[in-house]
């Protein structure tokens, strides 16, 4: 599967400790990012990690872009809920493009570790029948 993972700057140690967590999982799978969060990622578990701009410069938009082509299978974006003014209208983006494509999509650790659970025992198999890419 394909996953996307997006932290804003306040909850990128969250991510960074989320992904040494369950490198056993995402190792299995092809993961995406954007730049400082996948630079993080990479350097922090060793786990290969494609890279896309920053999200202030589009990486988000990038993402959103694949997700728009049903390419993109989980998308774990732990946002900032504090400061999240300037970042709403990307959020509000990626948010409506995967409830157009039923991409699943955590906001908060809480749901990341019930889809990451989800994903390893199958519930997301489907996803290789949408996006056949994946095999
Ligand atoms: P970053 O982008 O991973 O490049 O920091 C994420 C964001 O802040 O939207």
């Amino acid at each position: 599967m394909n996953i996307a993972f997006i932290a804003h700057d306040k909850k990128k140690e969250l991510m960074i400790q989320f992904c040494i967590a369950y490198k056993g999982i995402f190792e299995k799978h092809t993961l995406f990012a954007t730049d400082t969060t996948g630079k993080m990622i990479t350097e922090n578990t060793g786990m290969s990690v494609y890279r896309f701009l920053s999200g202030p410069q589009g990486g988000d938009q990038q993402i959103g872009a694949r997700v728009a082509y049903n390419e993109i299978d989980l998308v774990l974006f732990f946002r900032d809920p504090i400061t999240a003014g300037s970042y709403e209208p990307d959020v509000s983006n990626l948010l409506k493009l995967c409830d157009m494509h039923n991409i699943p999509i955590a906001t908060n650790l809480a749901t990341a570790e019930v889809l990451i659970h989800g994903l390893e025992r199958g519930d997301l198999d489907w996803r290789d029948i949408v996006n056949p890419k994946n095999k």
